[in-house]
This record gives structure tokens, C-alpha cells and sequence, in this order.
């Protein structure tokens, strides 16, 4: 398998940043990580990047337990990401109504089911052997993959939409990511990605203890930058918004516990447990900070 190259080694001293080059960053700390902040462009990206083994350790099934998700036979969180799918099909309608489905960092492969649902032709791939061979059972074999991009031989400009959620903050060179969704892009297609906003009001609010700054997300765009990494690899954004996610409590709580927030954190600890479970699991739309960005290929794709 093909590993991404790396910026943020503690060898290697990033002089630059990544996405314009700037030689201004300045040495920040997010939630007590040792980060880089461009003066620039706002980028930061935390440096140095956690150690493989940490990141390796992360991506397993427990993961998917801080979303929620009790077991896999936990219909009520499947039903509520589903529906967070289904309202993000619906804006993917307006931009692409057919076509060939990637969904890069594909999990268990909801967004998958959602996508069939809606009549695509649906692709998935994650890097959790666990996610992958959950998705498995539910899609078919011939059309998940385990692995990153660069291990699957996708032919060019196969796909007219490929989905990134939660995902490009996650990978240690999203520039070389991008451009690789390019390759496999049709020139008439969209990639759609939701990733934490450093420019939302949460982000405002809460400084450098933000519920995102967490040891997995190595890279934080902001709505002004996000736009400079997309012409990079040489697209351009055709619309830029705020997502709310569909949630529940018993995944606030969850996440609250994990990586605690100040006061909120506390205030869950002792209100969340004498709660029913049908108010813990009820679907509510909250904002994480976070915005759903749809991007086209320089000079193709829809306006
Ligand atoms: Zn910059």
C-alpha cells in the first residue's frame, strides 16, 4: 500500500505552509497539541503529527462507539445518521441527480444504503477493517475497499461525485488527496466535503479548547483557506455552507465524556443519566462547527 507523504514529522521541520506556501506560521497550542498556524491563510495543522501507532490504534471499532453507535445492531443511530445522509443527498440532488458514488472514509457504509436509496451507483472505501467489512455485508464486496486512495486502481475520471466527510482534516497531505480525487473525477463532477469550520462560531467561542482540536484531526480549514487547497489541486468551490448534523444525546454525551468541554461536560455528567432512552436517542440538529463544501473542477463542472 502506498502511504501518503508526510508533512508534520518531529524530523523534518516544516518551514512552509502546505497550502500556500507562506513561510509565516506561527507556533500555537490547540486543547494542549503542539500546532502550527499559518498568518496568512489561517491553516493551522498540528506539528508534530501523532505518532502512526496512535493514529493506527484509533481507527478501530471503538471508534465508531463514540458516535453512538452501541452495536451494529443499534438501529436507532444507523436510522439517525441516515437521516443526516438523506438531507445531504437531497442538496447533492441539486448539483449531481446520477451518476457514479464514492464515499472516501466510507465507515460503515450508510451513506452508502442512503445513496443506492437515491438511485447512485455507489462506491465506498475506509481505511477500519472493521467499518469495511460491516459495509460489506450490506453493499457487496465488488464495491468497498479497504484501504486509502492510493491502494485501489480506480480508473480516471470514473466517479461523478465523490464525498469526503470527516475526512480531510484526518489525512496528512490533503493537497495530495485532492488530487488524487481529481484523477478519478469526471471532469462534469463535484466532490462534496464536510469538515470543522475554524471560522465558525463554536470555533470563536471556545478558542483553543474547541470540541475538534482532538489528536486524530491534523489539519483545521477555515472557509477563507479551504478555497486556496481547493485550487491547488485545481478545483473550484461552487458553494460553501454551515452543516448541522442530525444527533442524538446519547452521542453529545458520549463525545462529551471522551473529550471533555468545559461546563458542558459537567453538566451532562449529571443530567444526561436520568433521562429517558426514548430523550436520549430522539434525532436533534446540531452544529458541531462545521461546513459542507461543494467543489468542481477548474473550468468544467456545474455552476
Ligand atoms: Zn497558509
Amino acid at each position: 500500500m502506498l502511504e501518503y507523504p508526510e508533512l508534520g514529522t518531529k524530523m523534518e521541520k516544516v518551514t512552509k505552509c502546505p497550502i500556500d506556501n507562506s513561510p509565516k506560521l506561527k507556533k500555537i497550542r490547540v486543547d494542549n497539541m503542539a500546532a502550527l498556524k499559518c498568518s496568512d491563510c489561517g491553516l493551522i495543522f498540528l506539528h508534530p503529527f501523532p505518532k502512526e501507532e496512535y493514529l493506527k490504534d484509533i481507527y478501530t471499532k471503538d471508534y465508531y462507539l463514540s458516535w453512538g453507535i452501541r452495536n451494529e445492531c443499534d438501529t436507532t443511530s444507523k436510522e439517525i445518521k441516515k437521516k443526516f445522509f438523506n438531507k445531504i443527498l437531497g442538496i447533492i440532488q441539486q448539483y449531481k441527480k446520477k451518476g457514479r458514488f464514492l464515499d472516501i472514509g466510507c465507515a460503515l457504509g450508510y451513506m452508502l444504503e442512503v445513496a443506492e436509496n437515491y438511485g447512485y451507483d455507489a462506491y465506498g472505501i475506509d481505511i477500519n477493517k472493521y467499518a469495511i467489512e460491516t459495509a460489506k455485508k450490506d453493499i457487496g464486496d465488488k464495491k468497498v475497499f479497504l484501504g486509502d486512495l492510493r491502494s485501489v486502481d480506480f480508473s480516471d475520471r470514473y466517479f461523478d461525485i465523490i464525498c469526503m466527510f470527516d475526512l480531510i482534516e484526518h489525512i496528512k497531505n490533503p493537497v495530495e488527496l485532492m488530487k488524487d480525487a481529481g484523477r478519478i473525477l469526471n471532469d462534469n463532477g463535484i466532490i462534496v466535503i464536510l469538515t470543522p469550520n475554524t471560522n465558525s462560531l463554536s470555533a470563536k467561542l471556545m478558542r483553543r479548547y474547541w470540541f475538534q482540536y482532538k489528536r486524530e484531526h491534523l489539519f483545521y480549514f477555515s472557509s477563507n483557506n479551504i478555497q486556496r487547497l481547493a485550487e491547488n489541486a485545481g478545483f473550484k468551490i461552487v458553494k460553501i455552507m454551515p452543516a448541522k448534523k442530525t444527533t442524538n444525546l446519547f452521542y453529545v454525551y458520549n463525545q462529551s465524556q471522551i473529550y471533555p468541554v468545559p461546563i458542558i461536560s459537567n453538566i451532562l455528567r449529571y443530567v444526561y443519566p436520568i433521562l429517558t432512552n426514548r430523550i436520549q436517542g430522539m434525532p436533534i440538529e446540531l452544529s458541531f462547527g462545521e461546513m459542507l463544501v461543494i467543489l468542481k473542477k477548474n473550468g468544467h463542472g456545474p455552476d
